[in-house]
């Protein structure tokens, strides 16, 4: 098994260093305790990115993160560069990073920690023991579909458009994802669409159905996504894979994420091309940025997604996970999920005390 890997680390904006920082600690442990060697390259990129280099993707950074076995991203963003133009803005690297890389599946994992059961808004019964994981095509529909842009009208007013356009290959591809890690799982997908109104959702709904049949040990299902909105808050644990288009994923996996309490918790990947790229699904939270007050959890979580997907080293995954898990049955807390007679630390603290139980594993 290859036990040497190039990393590139991109902790860009706001909180984005101190989680990386204590992600890199993790990843310190787990080198020594594996017998890995890892090569760590740090590049600039967002607002870092413009501020060193004029531009929030950098081409020395892009071309590091081409050339490494993973990419470990922090948070871009804030409001120091929110009035540049919106090609120069921090968020653009993200876009930027997506498709150079070709990252076309976005999988959102979103689990309840046992000990964390009660941060959530809904009652402890619906989302005690979820796991579900959200696999949200990255690269296509409504976001880059053209023709796209606002045009002005014979009678002067203006009209806006976009264009929701998907290729059979490029649903195939996605659905090809989401029944490969159900495999992994519980072994049900739900496909979810617009089909009834959207005939680009019609042929998503087609082509997912043609391609279970290579798949006869994978429960299929499909719903429309505003029954799975609904779904999501009312009964979530009916779920184990959802896979949807890129809009849908968008707003359908912040709202999974909202099921387990805090955004500091939920780790994501983005897989397709030969580099896949890890990170927490929060921002730069401006308004925490060095205070030592983040979570540094969902980045930690991220660098375990990483060994499962790109290192084909699941059991490392469930380490850390296992690791995370205990710290919290400690009763160790930042504060965004700070409770009654628990103990908060800070961001440092809490890497501190994964890395500990990591050691010990
Ligand atoms: P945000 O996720 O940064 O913050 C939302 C709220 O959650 C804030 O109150 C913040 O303090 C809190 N929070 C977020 N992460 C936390 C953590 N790890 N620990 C504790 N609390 C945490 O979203 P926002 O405020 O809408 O955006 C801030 C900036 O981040 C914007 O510039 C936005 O464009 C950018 N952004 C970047 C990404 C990314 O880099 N992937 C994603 C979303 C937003």
């Amino acid at each position: 098994m290859e036990n040497k890997f190039t990393l590139a680390l991109l902790p860009g904006d706001g909180i984005g260093p101190e989680v990386v920082q204590e992600a890199v600690k993790v990843l310190r442990v787990l080198e020594k305790n594996l017998g890995l060697k890892l090569t760590l390259n740090e590049v600039p990129v967002g607002g870092a990115g413009y501020e060193t280099e004029g531009h929030p993707l950098p081409k020395a950074s892009l071309k590091v993160a081409r050339e490494a076995d993973a990419v470990l991203l922090g948070a871009v963003g804030g409001p120091r560069w929110e009035q540049l133009d919106f090609s120069l803005r921090p968020e653009r690297a993200l876009l930027g990073l997506r498709s150079s890389l070709k990252l076309y599946a976005n999988l959102r994992p979103a689990r309840v920690f046992p000990a964390l059961v009660d941060a959530s808004t809904l009652k402890r019964e619906v989302v005690e023991n979820l796991d579900i994981l959200v696999v949200r095509e990255l690269t296509g529909g409504i976001y880059f579909g053209e023709p796209r842009g606002i045009e002005i009208q014979a009678d002067r007013t203006r009209r806006g458009i976009n264009t929701l356009v998907y290729t059979e290959s490029e649903i195939l591809r996605i659905a090809r994802v989401a029944f490969d890690v159900a495999r992994k799982r519980n072994k049900k997908v739900m496909s979810v669409d617009k089909a009834n109104v959207l005939e680009a959702t019609g042929l998503w709904r087609e082509v997912v159905t043609e391609l279970h049949k290579e798949y006869s040990d994978i429960t299929l299902d499909h719903m429309y996504v505003d029954n799975c909105a609904m779904q999501l808050v009312r009964a979530p644990k009916q779920f184990d894979v959802i896979v949807t288009t890129n809009m849908f994923g968008d707003i359908l996996s912040d709202q999974a994420s909202m099921l387990t309490g805090s955004i500091g918790m939920l780790p994501s990947a983005s897989i397709g091309g030969e580099t896949a790229m890890y990170e927490p699904i929060h921002g730069s939270a401006p308004d925490i940025a060095g205070k030592g007050l983040a979570n540094p959890l969902a980045t930690i979580l991220s660098v375990g997604m990483m060994f499962k997907y790109s290192f084909d080293r699941e059991a490392v995954n469930a380490k850390v996970e296992s690791a995370v898990e205990s710290v919290l049955n400690q009763g160790i807390r930042t504060c965004d999920i700070m409770s009654d007679g628990m103990t908060e630390v800070s961001t440092q603290e809490m890497g501190d005390r994964v890395v500990k139980e990591l050691e010990g594993l």
